[in-house]
């Protein structure tokens, strides 16, 4: 791909990647919030419909905001992250309910309906987000959600983590690559948005490996992706394995994460919308790697001073 000028990114601003924040933007036209809900959902890989003990590295409770509780009904929740978020950010207008904690597709339609109904009946809520499983969607609430997307903006958000089927064996995911792809390729038939999960480092995946998954997921049917480096949480399998063996572990420092990220990307199709490079959890249920307590806008903001400094961004070597 030939040098751009800023300009002249195919994705239409001037930021050196397809960032999910200019997107609904330029979709909508201002600045859209995504609200965090607990359902009360709650996970086919820990109440024994799939599995027993969960993803080695999952610690639901490390990604909760303090306003979720399933205790609250779904407008309460709602209306107490307006209320939060208008406090931080006063230009929010509209609102993404995001059905985050746990599988947010596991109950019958019925349930679901009106799940999704109550927090679509909130005023300045325009749309969905739906974390869940790839293995725990089916035709008909897919057929459900294609029908919603007509009316609103509804994403389904899939915990892909990995396309190596070793790998998602190791971490106890209980769901293949294949999986994951059906799920990515039905949701994108039917024209419902879909968003993709990707943990960068985990156990047994070389920097070689890693980079060669965003050549394939650059062949997925993927509209929006969201990346965060390992962690090692509290509470979790994985925090056992790594106190038993550190050396399955390749943690990425800061730095090197940053340099990776970028080489990554560069590999990257442009059309995938970028969401997140980094998670960020308490220091409460962090283990390692120790990157201080920088927050995800800070390290973003590190990210896009490296693609500026090396003149790089999103799909500069994609195909090659
Ligand atoms: S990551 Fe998702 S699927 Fe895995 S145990 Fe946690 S909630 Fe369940």
């Amino acid at each position: 791909m030939p040098l751009p000028k800023s300009q002249e990114f195919p994705w239409g601003h001037k930021r050196r990647f397809n960032a999910y924040s200019e997107y609904l933007r330029l979709l909508f036209g201002g600045r859209i919030q995504k609200l965090s809900v607990d359902a009360g959902f709650s996970c086919p890989n820990r109440d024994g419909t799939i599995a027993y003990g969960g993803c080695t590295f999952c610690n639901n409770e490390a990604f909760n905001p303090s306003y979720c509780s399933p205790d609250k009904s779904i407008t309460q929740q709602l209306y107490e992250g307006i209320e939060f978020h208008k406090t931080r950010y006063r230009r929010s207008s509209k609102y993404l309910a995001y059905f985050q904690a746990y599988t947010n597709t596991h109950a019958e339609l019925q349930r679901l309906i009106m799940l999704y109904d109550e927090a679509l009946s909130v005023p300045d809520v325009i749309g969905l987000v739906i974390g869940t499983r790839p293995d725990c969607v089916d035709c008909e609430q897919l057929d459900y959600f294609e029908n919603l997307s007509k009316n609103y903006y509804i994403v389904i958000e899939y915990g892909i983590e990995s396309c190596n089927d070793h790998t998602l064996n190791l971490i106890n995911r209980g769901h293949t690559f294949k999986q994951s792809v059906w799920a990515l390729e039905e949701s994108r038939r039917r024209g419902i948005k879909n968003g993709a999960h990707f943990i960068i480092g985990l156990p047994g995946e070389s920097r070689k490996e890693i980079l060669n998954q965003a050549k394939i997921i650059s062949k997925l049917p993927i509209d929006n992706i969201k990346f965060h480096q390992l962690q090692i949480l509290r509470n979790t399998e994985m925090e056992k394995q790594y106190s038993q063996n550190p050396d399955l572990f390749e943690l990425f420092e800061l730095d090197e994460y940053i340099d990776f990220i970028i080489e990554y990307i560069e590999l990257l199709s442009h059309n995938m919308i970028i969401e997140r490079f980094t998670a960020e959890t308490p220091p409460r249920y962090r283990i390692a790697p120790d990157w201080g307590n920088l927050r995800t806008d800070q390290i973003l903001q590190m990210i896009e001073n490296k693609l500026a400094e090396k003149d790089s961004w999103q799909g500069k070597r994609y195909n090659q």
